[in-house]
């Protein structure tokens, strides 16, 4: 029988729930028994994303972040949703050190960090509508 899970959360657009974030994608995935190295990477991608999603989606308001992460035999898929400012320019975004936030000390590599912890990674975009950043990994390959 094919395996197939998934679970949606949201919540609002405070940094303390970049954790809660983290530990609710590393808790449903459990189940695939994820090494050590591939629940770090997943984790990471995660905060990445939920972080922008909350600095620059939402910059000083409080929104609403959704994260959903679905199960499919020995795959993920994880989707990070904002509603907020959006990206004018999604491969630019995605150069590394590219920020739009130098003065917080920013480095410009979450996305970067996204593509080499994840096997894809989709951004869309539109500005004034929000951001959508899905991303797939196999978890427990064994040919490599
Ligand atoms: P770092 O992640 O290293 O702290 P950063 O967030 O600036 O720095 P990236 O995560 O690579 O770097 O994002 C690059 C740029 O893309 C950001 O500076 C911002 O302009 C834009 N961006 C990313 N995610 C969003 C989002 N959800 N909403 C609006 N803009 C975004
Ligand atoms: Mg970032």
């Amino acid at each position: 029988m094919e395996k197939r899970n998934e679970m949606r959360v949201e919540f609002d657009s405070r940094s303390v729930n970049e954790g809660f974030a983290r530990v609710a994608v590393a808790a449903f995935i459990a189940e695939l028994n994820p090494t050590m190295d591939e629940l770090a990477d997943v984790k990471t991608a995660v905060s990445e994303a939920v972080t922008n999603a909350i600095i620059h989606g939402y910059e000083e308001e409080i929104g609403k972040v959704r994260l959903s992460c679905t199960i499919e035999e020995d795959r993920i898929e994880i989707v990070v949703e904002d509603t907020g400012r959006g990206i004018a320019d999604v491969e630019q975004a995605k150069i590394p050190f590219f920020t739009t936030k130098p003065e917080l000390e920013r480095s410009g590599m979450g996305f970067a960090f996204m593509e080499a912890f994840m096997d894809e990674v989709e951004v869309e975009s539109a500005p004034g509508k929000g951001t959508t950043v899905k991303m797939r990994k196999q978890i427990g390959r064994k040919d490599d």
